[in-house]
């Protein structure tokens, strides 16, 4: 009965790794998946994360019950913190619901799938380009995607202009998706002048800003100055939602940690929202896992354990930091054409190199150097050691 079932494309950001797991060549460098490395190349599971996983490990106690569907109590009311502000208003008001969801995927989705049901506008503007799942997730939740202008190629910075017109003429109540900091793929982001440019347009327009906050504290290395952009739109006291993601700023990936949050203009409103989430939430997939969400907890209510995350995490932001001089220092070094000074000035976790599929095609059949078609290569993945490859890879893929 399955016999006429096609093949699906591999997708197109995970699929890399699995062409550079064929391939046998010892030289071969994945600059693919979003996934951090140490300057060893290898995956990094945070100190503070063990002693967090220790903990609970001892704790005889702990036992294995079901979450509610909602998930972790105190890890929700710690992520909005996280996110919002320790003196925000409107947790303190209590307008703020919040949902444990599976990492920021799970978050983005069931925020989908709740305004698909019960908010009036259906339309939701995604930037060009975005994280490529994002059109998928929306239009699965029962959305309709448009994109908005966001990046200029011709300055490999931002379009705002263009941002600017495209909002500005969409429809009003439309959802705006907006990147909370380090835009996937592009590393472009507006500075917090901008942001307040594109807040007033959005709240006189009555657009509604849904925030993905994948990278907070990736970007800058800090939390609070990452969380810049949400805070602003929170201070106005109008509605938004944010999808939080731990994966990259603990080292979460597998465990699929993360948290919806809606703000919302009154308590009564929020808890009338978390009730209608249940109803997105119990038929998916019940409730929550309770694992990672336990390590977030106990690291973000112990003093000592979250300034310990905090040194972590600013010394892997840095890592990153430090790759993008290098990588810019060894191309200019090499004399190789063209002006690569957007490879320090993007930010985050990926270079939007320019490269076009055909280059990027060249620097996998030639130098075994494995990234997304569109030019994005994972900083994170590189290291002191292999610069030199890559700059010769990419040297020869704009000159041959
Ligand atoms: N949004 C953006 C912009 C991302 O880059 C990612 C991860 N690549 C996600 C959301 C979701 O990641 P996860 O589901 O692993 O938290």
């Amino acid at each position: 009965v399955f016999a006429h079932v096609v093949r699906a494309p591999e997708d197109p950001i995970l699929g890399v790794t699995v062409a550079y797991n064929k391939d046998p060549s010892p030289v071969k460098l994945n600059l693919g998946v979003g996934a951090y490395r140490t300057e060893e190349g290898k995956p990094l599971v945070l100190n503070v994360v063990r002693k967090a996983e220790q903990q609970l490990v001892n704790d005889v106690s702990r036992v294995k019950e079901y979450l509610p569907i909602v998930g972790l109590a105190e890890f929700n009311k710690l992520s909005a913190k996280l996110i919002l502000g320790a003196d925000s208003p409107a947790i303190q008001e209590n307008r703020v619901t919040t949902v444990q969801c599976l990492s920021g995927t799970g978050s983005l989705r069931v925020g989908g799938e709740f305004l698909a049901r019960h908010y009036h506008e259906r339309t939701i503007y995604i930037p060009l380009p975005t994280w490529g799942n994002h059109t998928k997730v929306f239009t699965l939740a029962g959305l309709s995607v448009k994109t908005y202008r966001y990046y200029d190629p011709a300055s490999r910075g931002l379009n705002f202009q263009g941002l600017l017109e495209d909002l500005g003429s969409a429809p009003s109540g439309a959802i705006v998706l907006l990147h909370a900091c380090a835009h996937n793929p592009t590393g472009v982001d507006p500075t917090l002048e901008q942001w307040e440019q594109i807040r007033q347009l959005i709240r006189s327009k009555a657009l509604l800003p849904f925030f993905d906050s994948a990278y907070q504290g990736f970007a800058s290395g800090s939390l609070d100055a990452d969380a810049q952009p949400v805070r602003l739109f929170a201070a106005d006291g109008g509605e938004c939602l944010i999808a939080q993601s731990y994966a990259k700023n603990m080292g979460l990936y597998g465990e699929r940690v993360g948290a919806l949050s809606i703000v919302c203009k009154t308590a009564d409103v929020a808890s009338r929202v978390e009730s209608q989430l249940k109803l997105v939430i119990r038929p998916m997939y019940s409730n929550p896992p309770i694992h990672g969400a336990s390590i977030v907890a106990t690291i973000l209510r112990d003093r000592d354990l979250y300034n310990e995350w905090t040194i972590e995490l600013k010394a892997m932001a840095d890592r990153i930091i430090s790759m993008r001089q290098q990588l810019f220092d060894a191309l200019r070094a090499r004399g190789t054409p063209g002006d690569w000074s957007h490879i320090i000035k993007q930010i985050g976790m990926f270079t939007f190199t320019g490269l076009n599929a055909e280059q990027v095609a060249f620097m996998t059949k030639e130098y075994h150097i494995y990234m997304t078609f569109d030019g994005r290569i994972s900083m994170a993945g590189l290291s002191s050691r292999t610069v030199p490859h890559l700059t010769d890879a990419i040297h020869a893929a704009v000159t041959h």
